[in-house]
């Protein structure tokens, strides 16, 4: 394993450092005594040269048939899946999530670019009759232009491969911005796909912080901005690219519940809150952080979550044993405790858990316990904000109406799921619940590459990341007349005589 290399920003085909030499370190959250490396603190002139290289770049990208950029695109999934085992642990080490779900990530860039690279062979357009005679319509998608994708730090492979693949198979070009905190795997993707022979400008990569993104959302030659990470860092996106009438794609934060009515599977539901509220420390945006119990099975349910949280083992995820890993960061794990403390001032109780843990093999990383409120009320900060963290509310209800109102009641409409034996209940929650997922007795992570991902509300602004959707971010409907009637025929003026 190297340790403390530096890496560099990927301009125009060439990896280069940043033009003021500055570097930042990513550290471990595992255990700080770790570099994973330097990394380009780039300037705003940084991101110009990357935005201007993708801009020279579209002009000859735009003209590749699709098939063949689709070709390329297959050999770069290919070889993902070859190197698969050493991303997944570049990953655990960068961001700290526990192996399997590294690999997971890995995977779900495979997944997304065999799938979407065979759209090379398809991206359909419609043929329509025309009202006229001897005329023929059409519509087909066209590029759009220089794409900026920023992204977050917490599905570090996943995230940029859906942005980047429609992007490209699209015939775009792109500046891909990764979150500071987990820049190695977007390297690790970017050089995938220059190994795989994507020409030099048509994706670029900067790493940096919050002025490399602005530059990103409001530079001219920019034509489309798509975004994941929070709702508040989402919101200065889209005003800042509003006044540029920029096309913008937002995916952000969650708050997810899990409802469990009195006829469910119990342990089944036990299994799905404890994977969905713990697994990658829950610090997904599709974490199960609430769970809405019904007042039938609530005791029971809490006493079997308890033991389950109880019994999960922390540490660092490189670790096969390890189930649970630590937060991202020293300011993320602050958060997550600061939420703790707003929940004992609101009056929940801590059933398990509620400290950070700072020895023996937690000493050096931002460690957790598990921690489960009960006692919480849908009015609570703890049921209603985002904490990215493993730290679960469960919220009694009487009935699967009550749990209904409650998921809604919230600014965020990411996932929902019910655990019931009940076919009535289960699809009237999934009729009356607004959120872009949803789940019957499963929790609510688990999304495929090939359905569309995305939410409602503060979650989204109506585009979907994933699925055949992804294509409406990264392309543009063109409908085409063609006359050949070789006379003017004007469309609804001109009556036809049959
Ligand atoms: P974040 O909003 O802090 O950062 C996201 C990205 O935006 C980073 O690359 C960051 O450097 C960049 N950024 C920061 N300020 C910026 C600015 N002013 N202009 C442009 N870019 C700027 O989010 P995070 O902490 O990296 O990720 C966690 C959040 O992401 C959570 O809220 C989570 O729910 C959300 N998320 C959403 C989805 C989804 O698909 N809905 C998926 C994963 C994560």
């Amino acid at each position: 394993m190297i340790s403390g290399m530096t890496y560099l920003n990927f301009v125009g085909g060439k990896w280069v450092p940043s033009e003021s030499g500055a570097t930042f370190e990513n550290r471990n959250p595992a255990n700080t005594d770790d570099l994973i490396g330097l990394f380009p603190d780039s300037t705003i002139g940084d991101a110009e040269g990357a935005i201007a290289a993708a801009r020279h770049a579209f002009e000859s990208w735009r003209l590749v048939p699709a098939p063949k950029r689709a070709e390329i695109l297959f050999k770069a999934a290919h070889l993902i899946a070859t190197r698969k085992e050493e991303f997944a642990r570049d990953m655990t080490r960068e961001m700290g999530k526990v192996l399997d779900e590294t690999r997971g990530d890995v995977q779900e860039a495979i997944d997304m670019t065999y799938f979407l690279a065979a759209e090379g062979r398809r991206l359909h357009g419609q043929t329509a009759p025309s009202e006229l005679r001897d005329k023929f319509a059409m519509s087909l998608r066209q590029p759009i232009g220089v794409c900026s994708l920023i992204t977050p730090w917490n599905f570090p492979m996943a995230i940029p491969s859906w942005k980047i693949i429609p992007a490209l198979v699209c015939g775009n070009t792109v500046v891909l911005k990764p979150s500071e905190l987990a820049p190695l795997s977007s390297i690790n993707f970017v050089k995938v796909l220059e190994e795989a022979g994507v020409p030099a400008g048509v994706v670029n990569l900067v790493t940096g912080g919050p002025s490399v993104g602005e530059i990103l959302t409001t530079h001219r030659d920019v034509a489309v901005v798509s975004f994941t990470g929070s709702t508040a860092v989402g919101k200065l996106v889209n005003q800042n690219a509003a006044p540029f009438f920029k096309k913008v794609h937002l995916e952000m934060g969650g708050k997810n519940a899990i409802m469990i009515m009195d006829d469910a599977n119990l342990e089944l539901a036990l299994e799905g809150c404890l994977w969905g509220g713990f697994g990658t420390t829950g610090q997904r945006c599709t974490a199960a952080s609430r769970v809405i119990a019904h007042e039938k099975v609530h005791d029971r349910f809490v006493e079997g979550f308890i033991k389950r949280a109880a019994s999960l083992r922390v540490g660092d995820g490189l670790d096969a044993a390890t189930q649970m890993g630590p937060s991202i960061s020293e300011k993320q794990l602050q958060k997550v405790m600061s939420y703790v403390e707003i929940g004992k001032q609101e009056g929940a109780t801590i059933a398990r858990g509620g400290k950070r843990l700072t020895s023996g093999p937690h000493a050096k990383g931002f460690f957790h316990e598990p921690t489960v409120f009960t006692g919480v009320t849908p009015q609570m900060r703890i049921a209603r904000e985002e904490i990215f963290g493993p730290v679960v509310s469960v919220i009694k209800c009487a009935s699967v109406d009550e749990a209904v109102a409650i998921t809604n009641d919230v600014i965020y409409g990411l996932s929902a799921s019910i655990y019931t034996q009940d076919i009535n209940r289960a699809f009237k929650a999934m009729r009356d619940v607004y959120t872009g997922i949803f789940y019957v007795n499963a929790p609510t992570i688990g999304a495929e590459v090939h359905l569309p991902f995305g939410g409602t509300k503060a979650t989204g602004n109506g585009h979907r990341e994933a699925g055949l959707a992804s294509l409406d971010v990264f392309s543009e409907w063109k409908s085409i007349y063609v006359d050949f009637s070789g006379k003017l025929q004007r469309a609804q003026i001109d009556t036809e005589n049959i």
